[in-house]
């Protein structure tokens, strides 16, 4: 929809082709179906969001999303132990993936300058390995097929793209793709969160530690739009997951911690559990190629799709319709405009990239498939650093503040290199590790629970 709305400012007549009918509420569809599962959007997904459509997040906050300060409203135990509740630096927009692409679907629409074609699926492209001309389309309710003749089109199909297909059939040189699959897996359920809860209690974040060697399990439990709270509990290869009501509480309490199973043991069910095998992290590298077809992008999960535990998926996407922009205002679509565009877009999936991938690596049953270098050569050096800068900045809040702006999508992830923030590792002070989870006694008394100083973290 990002990408579609970009088209618009720039292109006389932009269609939508889409296999599902697309829902006029916040409701679920076929075609989404990780919107069964928690999604949060990062404050630099935000920001973008927020230029493309003004006043966008106000909207989604009035409208009962949670703007979850990082780490102020966030109770989180990382790999390295519990974070301090530093002021927050960054935020992430928690909400219901229906009530947000409902939302932002609404105010794209409503221009009327977009066509929709709904319950129309995209068969392949029309052209040549120099320039696509178009699609081929069904109707899925007639069977009836037809050519959409087009000067620019956009591959938006998400983590099913079949592109490399599509491309091979038009005779371009097969396109490097990457895979990095740590096996994740995500069962989730919906609560009514206590009274109070949804709104006053922080976001709960239980993560594995992949120093263990041991299949990873984590578990959220983040408020939404609706008062409720969503509870997702996911994995890595070998660590299987509740595919029944009965099991989702015991399989909680398996977690480094049991505040989530605490937290969930109050609440009432709302659904039963949802179980998706989510897939790889997987890249595609179409500025690789010589030929790269002029009149084609490709953006979104079906360029790069990442292991959602760190929710970079939607930011990635808002940041590649940024580029489209820019590069849209800058060149239109002439002259080798679409493969600058394309290198512009490819560019924005790099940090995102290796930040899911060379984390999943680090998993026992991770399978790997990967041209890129920064995953082969010099792993286990990278991963002391990575886990000393872990280890600073659950516990220094200048050190925190620019790997939080990192992890946001915010600044570069060349920043954790630069000179700066080397010297801020050796020179911030450090505060005590903490022992257990930082909660209020106004937080614990909404959720009633009681200090479980005794309990340990499971931490370094
Ligand atoms: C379990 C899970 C949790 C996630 N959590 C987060 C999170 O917390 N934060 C975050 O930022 N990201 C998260 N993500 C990632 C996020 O869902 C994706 O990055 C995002 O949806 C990508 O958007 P997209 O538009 O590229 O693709 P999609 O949202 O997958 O959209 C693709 C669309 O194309 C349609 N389509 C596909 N093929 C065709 C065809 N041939 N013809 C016509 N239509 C077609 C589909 O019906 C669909 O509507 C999560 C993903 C999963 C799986």
């Amino acid at each position: 929809m990002l990408a579609a709305h970009v088209l618009a400012r720039h292109l006389e007549r932009v269609t939508v082709v889409e296999r599902d009918v697309l829902p006029d509420g916040p409701r679920h569809r076929k075609g989404s179906p990780q919107g069964r599962h928690v999604h949060v959007l990062w404050s630099s997904g935000a920001r973008i969001v927020d230029t493309l459509l003004p006043g966008m997040i106000d909207q989604l906050l009035d409208a009962g999303a949670r703007r979850i300060g990082f780490h102020q409203d966030l109770v989180t135990l990382t790999s390295h132990g519990w974070q301090h509740r530093f002021p927050p630096r960054q935020y992430a927009l928690m909400c219901t993936r229906p009530f947000l692409d409902w939302k932002v679907r609404d105010r794209v629409l409503a221009t009327g300058r977009i066509a929709l074609r709904q319950r129309a699926e995209i068969l392949d492209l029309v052209g040549d390995a120099k320039r696509v001309t178009g699609v081929r389309v069904r109707d899925m309710d007639t069977g009836a097929r037809e050519t959409l003749e087009a000067d620019l089109v956009i591959d938006a199909s998400g983590r099913g793209s079949r592109l490399r297909h599509w491309l091979s059939a038009l005779e371009v040189p097969p396109l490097d793709e990457d895979i990095v699959d740590a096996g994740i897996a995500y069962a989730t359920r919906v609560y009514q969160a206590p009274p109070g809860a949804a709104a006053g209690f922080p976001a709960v974040n239980v993560a594995a530690d992949h120093r263990l060697r041991e299949p990873g399990r984590f578990g959220v439990v983040y408020p939404q739009e609706d008062g409720t709270w969503m509870v997702t509990l996911s994995c890595t290869r070998g660590a299987g997951l509740p595919a029944h009501d009965d099991d989702f509480l015991p399989y909680a309490r398996t977690l480094r911690h049991p505040l989530v199973a605490d937290l969930i043991a109050l609440a009432k069910p709302l659904t039963s559990v949802a179980v998706s095998r989510v897939g790889a992290n997987r890249r595609l590298y179409p500025e690789r190629l010589d030929i790269w077809p002029e009149g084609l992008l490709v953006l979104g999960d079906a360029l790069a799709a990442f292991n959602p535990i760190y929710g970079h998926g939607m930011s990635s996407a808002a940041r590649a319709a940024a580029a489209l922009d820019t590069e849209l205002q800058r060149s239109g679509t002439d002259g080798g405009a679409t493969r600058r565009a394309q290198q512009a877009i490819s560019a924005t999936v790099d940090d995102p990239w290796i930040m899911a991938a060379s984390k999943d690596v680090e998993y026992v049953n991770c399978r790997m498939s990967a041209t890129d270098p920064r995953l082969t050569g010099g792993a286990v050096a990278r991963q002391r650093f990575s886990d000393l800068i872990s280890d600073r900045s659950i516990r220094s809040s200048a050190v925190c503040d620019v790997v939080t702006d990192v992890i946001s999508l915010t600044a570069p992830q060349s920043e954790l290199a630069s000179n700066g923030f080397l010297s801020l590792m050796h020179k911030d002070r450090v505060l005590p590790e903490l022992t257990e989870p930082p909660l209020t006694a106004e937080e614990l008394a909404l959720v009633k629970l009681t200090p479980r100083s005794t309990v340990s973290a499971g931490g370094s």
